[in-house]
């Protein structure tokens, strides 16, 4: 990976959904709030990985640490998809998403544009084969 920053931090972005998330918007650090790892693990069947690297994002969402949380403790809340943002070390800083996601502002900020990419692709929605899991 090259050396130069990203444009925006990865911190800017959920490791759960992969949005941005605005400065003044709430959001969760994963290495103080293992509750939000624990439900990722127990939702998506999948551990929490590359907390350790700088090119990961190391934070959740206000809406993602909410809907999880909930669903983990038998509310009825539940992530909108089946399988959660991916990522892997971008190869250079046209494959990063911190870099090449612009996000827009305001009533726009929902149209923003999340290109997949080698380094990371979207979150798969749920379907009739991978419905919202029971929880435990
Ligand atoms: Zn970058
Ligand atoms: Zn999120």
């Amino acid at each position: 990976m090259a050396t130069r920053r990203c444009k925006r931090d990865a911190d800017s972005f959920c490791y759960i959904c992969g949005s941005f998330i605005k400065v003044r918007e709430k959001k969760y650090d994963l290495s103080t709030n293992l509750k939000i790892c624990e439900a990722y693990q127990a939702y998506f069947n999948l551990p929490v990985k590359n907390q350790d690297k700088k090119w990961a994002t190391h934070v959740s969402c206000n809406s993602c640490s909410y809907n999880l949380d909930g669903w983990y403790r038998g509310e009825k809340t539940a992530i909108n998809f089946a399988v959660p943002r991916t990522w892997k070390e971008p190869s250079d800083h046209t494959d990063c998403c911190f870099c090449i996601v612009n996000p827009l502002r305001g009533k726009h900020s929902k149209k923003t544009f999340y290109p997949d990419l080698p380094s990371t692709s979207a979150p798969i929605p749920h379907t009739e084969e991978n419905p919202v899991p029971a929880p435990r």
